[in-house]
């Protein structure tokens, strides 16, 4: 087939999307766009500047602040990462920090958050070829992506495999992990605007007993037929 502009890749926390994307973005020479990470850079800047209560209380102009946070905000993107600088500084570890992590859904909940970085995320791929992950990808942002995949992956399977990737750097009980991804998806799954959801002729694939490089060959057999 003709190369396809945009691939998306959706579905639950740790089914496996950004290290599938990242294989993905990789043996195709695309970039990869981490959606997440832009949640979890509102979520973080909002703590950082205190103003995360005000902010989900809608107590200040919610696009006025987002655009002042982003002014400072310069993404470089890559086969390998979505880097993202703040002031200069490149802000990695910060997004998966568990304050941030327990409140990026409700962030991501608020319907002017979700335009804003809607519309970002559409100006910062312009015409470049990119495999996008995240919740929204193939439903909303990139409707139109020619290649739709949604990863899904049993829950226990996915809280483990959180468990295991937090507590490489820092001790956490295993139930606040299980706890936080469960809410997580509650949370992403009923939220109005833009819930996780199967997009319309997606491949669907269930991760739970497939190793990432199995999962990417099925991706690549895919590709070829569509
Ligand atoms: O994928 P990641 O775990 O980094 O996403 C963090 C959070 O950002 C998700 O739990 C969800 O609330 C939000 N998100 C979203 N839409 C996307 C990507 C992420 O709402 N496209």
């Amino acid at each position: 087939m003709k190369k396809p502009k945009i691939i998306t890749i959706d579905g639950p926390a740790a089914s496996g999307k950004t290290t599938i994307a990242k294989l993905l973005a990789k043996s195709l020479g695309y970039c990869l766009l981490e959606s997440g990470a832009f949640y979890r850079l509102v979520t973080y800047l909002l703590l950082k500047h205190n103003l995360y209560e005000k902010f989900i209380q809608k107590n200040l102009n919610l696009i006025e602040t987002l655009s002042k946070l982003f002014s400072s905000v310069k993404i470089n993107l890559t086969a390998e990462a979505t880097q993202i600088f703040y002031e200069g500084r490149e802000i990695k570890s910060e997004l998966r920090e568990i304050q941030v992590e327990e409140r990026v859904s409700v962030v991501a909940s608020i319907p002017e958050v979700r335009e804003f970085i809607k519309d970002f995320l559409r100006k910062l791929v312009n015409n470049r070829l990119v495999v996008a992950e995240g919740r929204d990808m193939g439903s909303v942002v990139f409707k139109d992506a020619e290649v739709k995949v949604f990863l899904t992956a049993d829950e226990r399977i996915r809280a483990e495999r959180r468990y295991k990737e937090k507590t490489e750097k820092e001790s956490l009980p295993y139930t606040q992990v299980m706890d936080s991804l469960k809410k997580r998806d509650q949370l992403d799954s009923t939220r109005k605007v833009a819930p996780l959801t199967v997009p319309e002729g997606a491949l669907i694939l269930d991760t739970s007993e497939l190793t990432p490089k199995e999962v990417l060959t099925k991706i690549l057999h895919h590709l070829e037929k569509v």
